[in-house]
């Protein structure tokens, strides 16, 4: 066990006491909870809709079904990503077309996007890649013009707002949610599906309920409406009670759980500013006001490769800190190599930044003290570098 996680969640006596209310409520699935959930969270991303999911990865297969994403279908996305947002468009039956990063803010680089448009693409996703929503406005237009549904994975950027004012989660068609224990808020598993397509929203829901036709009420065996009646093929992709309560005291709390996060950004900001061999995260805004951290995932500079991040990393363990090596390339995996033939250097940008980057520990209880030992310690294991390069 590091002494020093990389992440951690923020659970309180107010968490533990809704779970344990929901318990003894005797509901545990399909309930008030889920409801209030999915309501606050569509309100907080200024949406009209929302479908609680078991995952993330769950939410954005069914949003690709819903759209009617399948076979012969291209999906544009980012090879700079948790593989989740490339791996639903295989789970659609569906092609991903990846397109090369913009260097700054990491997120899919929006010329590059508009190129790769042929007559077969269904859909962009488009991730805010750790909290960051630069160039969300400029493919909104790109999907608008070509007619295309943006997706948006929002799953790194609950509560943020970008520069031009709009709130994550309302960008495009849709925008997915994930509340894995390492996001902003946790459900320690689940997913939350936003939009403003009422149609949409309903065929998830159907999607994520055994395909069951949830806004229909007639009677008979296969009626639409009845529990044991299947309008289409469906899956189980249901959130229980007892998660969403959870979700509903963390939704609470977010604001207060931004700060946190916040602060713990602009502490590691201040201790690593000196450092010339390190390349600090961008935000969107002149401030970061409004951004909203999901990870502290740092750059070596130029003239380091991924030998020398993965010593750092392996160090800096050593010393009980964790970090990891946020992200490798989903192209570069080898299932995805394999099956689509992906050399090195298909998209040199995402691959030369993606080996010289790491994630330091990040989580809201993290204090000053911390994060200057683990500043120092990762300056010491750089200046160790420097002295084996000499
Ligand atoms: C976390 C995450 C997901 C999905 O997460 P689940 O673990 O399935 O909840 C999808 N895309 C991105 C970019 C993520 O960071």
């Amino acid at each position: 066990m590091s002494q020093i996680p990389l992440s951690q969640p923020d659970i309180t006596d107010r968490e533990i006491d809704a779970v344990v209310a929901t318990l003894r409520s005797g509901r545990l699935s399909i309930g008030p909870e889920q409801e209030a959930f999915e309501n606050t969270v569509a309100r907080a991303s200024g949406r009209t809709e929302g479908v609680a999911v078991s995952s993330g990865t769950a939410g954005l297969h069914a949003v690709l079904l819903a759209l009617g994403v399948g076979p012969g279908d291209e999906v544009i996305t980012t090879p700079f990503s948790f593989i989740a947002s490339a791996n639903c468009i295989l789970m659609a039956g569906a092609t991903p077309v990846f397109v090369d990063i913009c260097p700054k803010s990491l997120n899919m680089d929006p010329a590059r996007t508009e190129a790769a448009i042929t007559s077969k693409t269904k859909a962009i996703i488009a991730v805010e890649v750790f909290g960051n929503t630069t160039h969300m406005l400029e493919l909104e237009r790109i999907a608008q013009r070509h007619e295309v549904a943006l997706i948006e994975d929002c799953c790194e950027a609950l509560g943020g707002v970008s520069a031009s004012g709009r709130r994550v989660g309302s960008f495009g068609r849709v925008g997915v949610f994930a509340f894995y224990p390492n996001k902003q808020i946790t459900t320690g598993e689940g997913g939350l599906i936003v939009t403003d397509d009422q149609a949409l929203a309903d065929r998830c829901r159907s999607l994520r309920n055994q395909g069951r036709e949830t806004n229909a009420h007639a009677g008979g065996d296969h009626a639409a409406g009845s529990w044991l009646a299947h309008g289409r093929l469906g899956y189980n992709y249901r959130m229980s009670e007892i998660n969403a309560a959870l979700g509903n005291v963390q939704m609470q709390r977010l604001p207060e759980m931004l700060a946190a996060r916040r602060r713990v950004a602009g502490d590691y900001m201040r201790q690593l500013m000196d450092c010339d061999d390190v390349v600090l995260p961008t935000v969107e805004a002149d401030t970061d006001a409004t951004m909203s951290w999901f990870v502290f995932v740092v750059r070596l500079g130029a003239d380091y490769g991924r030998v020398e991040r993965d010593r750092i990393i392996e160090g800096m363990k050593r010393h009980e800190i964790g970090a990891s090596n946020y992200f490798p390339c989903i192209h570069l995996q080898p299932f995805y190599q394999e099956r689509f033939g992906f050399k090195k250097s298909a998209f040199p940008i995402a691959e030369r930044i993606s080996e010289r980057t790491l994630a330091l520990p990040f989580y809201n209880r993290l204090d000053e003290k911390s994060v200057e030992l683990i500043c120092s310690t990762l300056k010491l294991m750089i200046d160790r570098e420097r002295l084996l390069k000499r």
